[in-house]
């Protein structure tokens, strides 16, 4: 079978989606900015969150940033955070001029430990915490929110990786202070360039967002908060992801059904898959993990199915801040790195792909055993 599988396709992804449609509305309208579509998209996005604000911004790390100004944190402040989860979060927090403090990782769901944030608590008084429901799985967010309650902090989740995930009736983004999306083409929810927003039931919150993401206007060409600067999703990428949002719980479902049907194929193998229950795992990264990774992705390539790593270096042990971090220490998070393998889960992936890809993962540990 001479079939060569990416890790995302967009063309697979959007396949019978018309793009015309939306985008001559907005050619037609002359309105580029701010226009109809932008307030349309954000009434939907919070009606589908099932929050009462929604602010648009340009991408998913503009909705980190000013999200966490926007929650009240300053220079110097200190965020709790995961260092597994591709340096989003720690990029926001030093834009601010912040401290990120690394927590380690739950090593079944690979997200922040509910119980270590607890244990530092007790030694350090953050301002706000980043709670990313990495690969698309709702991390332990109903006892991080009460932890943070307790303690007057914000809580910050990472929805990137999450659109539409659902733990106990309510989606991922309305359980904290504030939930950041990004609408980067490869999301669950993806636009046809960059593209971002902040959920909120907070409504202060959400208004100094939407001065923040305006040079900190109050109205024109009045600066009454520090820090503004322009970050705006456009019209077009609006209108685009008015006519996908309706369509995001049924690729969830598939890309779950593809999580589950790969977990049953690989239950008997010497590897870890994904621990997920149901409804909280949105399955926007399908994460293995194992001994000898790389025989295992040259296996792979060999046989053209794509591999990738999310993510190899964990933020505290990035060159750039090397300096400052070395004396972090994150067991399970360290350990986790040097195992985690992606291989290809998104709708549009055929039946056909799937069996090629299962089969291809049983030879190579039939084959590692000779
Ligand atoms: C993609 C991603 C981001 C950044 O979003 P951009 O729109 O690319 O800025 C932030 N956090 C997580 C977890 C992501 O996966």
């Amino acid at each position: 079978m001479n079939l060569s599988i990416p890790l995302f396709s967009a063309k697979a992804a959007n396949d019978g989606l018309d793009f015309r449609i939306p985008l001559d509305r907005v050619l037609e309208s002359h309105w580029y900015i701010f226009g109809n579509e932008v307030e349309a998209f954000e009434h939907e996005f919070a009606d589908y969150c099932g929050v009462s604000n929604c602010v648009s911004v340009a991408s998913g790390s503009d909705a980190l940033e000013l999200g966490l100004r926007a929650c009240g944190v300053v220079e110097g402040d200190k965020v709790f955070l995961a260092a597994n989860a591709g340096f989003y979060g720690s990029a926001a927090v030093r834009s601010i001029g912040a401290s990120p403090i690394y927590i380690d990782v739950d090593p079944d769901s690979l997200t922040i430990s509910a119980e270590d944030i607890k244990t530092r608590l007790d030694v350090i008084s953050p301002k706000a915490i980043i709670v990313t429901h990495l690969y698309g799985q709702v991390a332990d967010i109903n006892e991080i929110v009460e932890l943070a309650r307790k303690n007057k902090i914000a809580v910050i989740e990472d929805c990137a990786q999450s659109h539409g995930a659902i733990l106990q009736g309510a989606r991922a983004g309305s359980f904290g202070t504030i939930g950041c999306f990004s609408f980067y083409p490869t999301k669950n929810l993806g636009a046809l360039g960059d593209g971002g927003a902040v959920v909120s039931n907070d409504t202060d919150v959400a208004a100094r967002l939407r001065r923040l993401r305006q040079y900190g206007w109050s109205s024109k060409y009045r600066v009454d908060i520090p820090n503004g600067r322009n970050s705006r999703l456009d019209e077009m990428q609006a209108a685009i992801l008015r006519m996908k949002l309706p369509f995001l719980d049924g690729w969830n479902k598939r890309r779950r059904r593809i999580a589950k049907t790969y977990n049953h194929a690989f239950a008997e193998l010497p590897i870890t898959c994904p621990a997920f229950q149901g409804e909280d795992y949105v399955a926007h990264l399908y994460v293995l993990r194992m001994e000898n990774r790389d025989d295992f992705c040259g296996y792979l390539s060999q046989h053209e199915i794509a591999t990738d790593i999310h993510y190899p270096v964990p933020d505290h042990l990035q060159n750039a801040y090397l300096r400052e971090t070395n004396d972090v220490q994150l067991p399970v998070t360290e350990a986790v790195c040097k195992t985690v393998v992606s291989i290809p889960c998104f709708p549009g992936l055929t039946d056909k792909e799937i069996e090629k890809i299962i089969s291809t993962v049983q030879n190579y540990f039939v084959m590692s055993k000779i």
